[in-house]
């Protein structure tokens, strides 16, 4: 079986493991914790870091820590992970979703313009599968309208958009550690800022509030917070990752090389004029005019014993979201076909030249 998703855990992760169990410290009090936050911090090129259980849990202390209040509007793009709209809905926040370039993936950001209304407050930058969002644009806008910018990094560890870190354009930035990003403490997050205010508040929301009478709370957080024994296989991480961005722009490559002939298939761009793509996944959609969709290419790629993923079901298709009365107008129609036609193959950090080459003649077998 070649699995979508395999890490990589070849660095100091064992050792610093040892550390947390020989000193005992294995809660979120941990001395891991903060080094892994100022870490992440030095790296992207941030004033302060908030690490957390999960991407998840970042967003929606991102949401939080902004004082995003009901009935404000926030502009994101359709083809993403529930959880950015998710906490959105579950603040009282209404999403405005935008359609999705089918070249890049990524929101089209020439639309957010005509979503503004005055109770549009933010919008939610998410950079997709290997390519950034288009950031400058949607800053220009952010100042024409007064609005923030929330951006979601998590597939974008170590990318750069015009040789800025990813992680660096949002009032809040955040990313995962989940086992498939580029950098994994197993499940994790973080949140980043500039910001002192931003960044007193997402410490607090992490930790259910507390203030300095202990037990007297004036506001309800969450227990969002990372133990020290996900930050050490975290710093292990981080002084990978230059050899993680390179293996991960090796996969795609060969990847691009051993598929460029195969004709129904569109393979992922290379580089847009503002970055190159990391290949956080390996992402393929099937011609237009070819009949099978992806459903069928990924079951056949299974009886191969070749793990793939389907993209992401656009938000305003969600039956959860139309329950609530969400979206029932919408129309954005490049997320649908990217749903239809789309899958990614495997792409993990411990994947080698022999297993790509398997699977790149597995598809040729099944896609041509
Ligand atoms: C993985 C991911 C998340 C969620 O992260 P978790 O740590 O799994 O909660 C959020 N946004 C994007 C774009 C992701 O890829």
């Amino acid at each position: 079986m070649i699995p979508v998703n395999s890490p990589l855990l070849t660095g100091n992760e064992k050792k610093y493991l040892k550390e947390c169990i020989d000193t005992g410290w294995i809660s979120s009090e941990g001395p891991f914790v903060s080094r892994f936050e100022d870490g992440v911090a030095k790296y992207i090129g941030r004033k302060y870091a908030t690490a957390c259980s999960s991407g998840s849990a970042a967003i929606n202390i991102a949401v939080r820590a902004l004082e995003l209040e009901k009935g404000d509007e926030v502009i994101m793009p359709t083809f993403t992970i529930i959880s950015c709209a998710q906490f959105l809905v579950t603040n009282g926040i209404k999403p405005v979703l935008v359609d999705s370039n089918y070249e890049t993936l990524n929101m089209k950001v020439e639309d957010i313009e005509a979503k503004i209304t005055s109770k549009t407050k933010a919008i939610m930058i998410v950079h997709i599968f290997g390519l950034t969002v288009d950031v400058d644009p949607v800053i220009e806008i952010a100042k024409k309208y007064n609005l923030k910018i929330i951006e979601d990094a998590a597939e974008m560890f170590g990318q750069e958009y015009k040789k800025q870190k990813c992680g660096k354009f949002g009032d809040v930035s955040i990313f995962s550690f989940y086992s498939n990003k580029h950098i994994t403490t197993g499940e994790g997050g973080m949140v980043l800022t500039d910001n002192k205010y931003i960044d007193s508040r997402a410490k607090s929301l992490r930790n259910l509030c507390f203030t300095s009478d202990r037990f007297v709370h004036t506001e309800l957080g969450y227990n969002y917070r990372m133990t020290n024994v996900q930050a050490a296989i975290g710093v292990a991480q981080l002084e990978q990752i230059d050899f993680i961005e390179k293996k991960k722009r090796w996969i795609g490559y060969k990847y691009n090389h051993f598929l460029e002939n195969l004709k129904n298939i569109n393979l992922p761009l290379v580089k847009t004029n503002y970055c190159e793509n990391i290949y956080w996944v390996y992402a393929i959609t099937l011609k237009d005019n070819y009949f099978k969709t992806a459903k069928q290419v990924m079951s056949e790629l299974k009886d191969k014993n070749i793990g793939t993923r389907p993209f992401f079901y656009p938000m305003h298709k969600q039956p959860i979201f139309n329950k609530m009365g969400l979206f029932l107008d919408d129309k954005l129609p490049n997320s649908e076909k990217l749903y239809q036609q789309g899958l990614y193959i495997p792409s993990g950090l411990a994947l080698t030249e022999i297993e790509i080459k398997e699977v790149s003649l597995a598809l040729y077998k099944i896609v041509n």
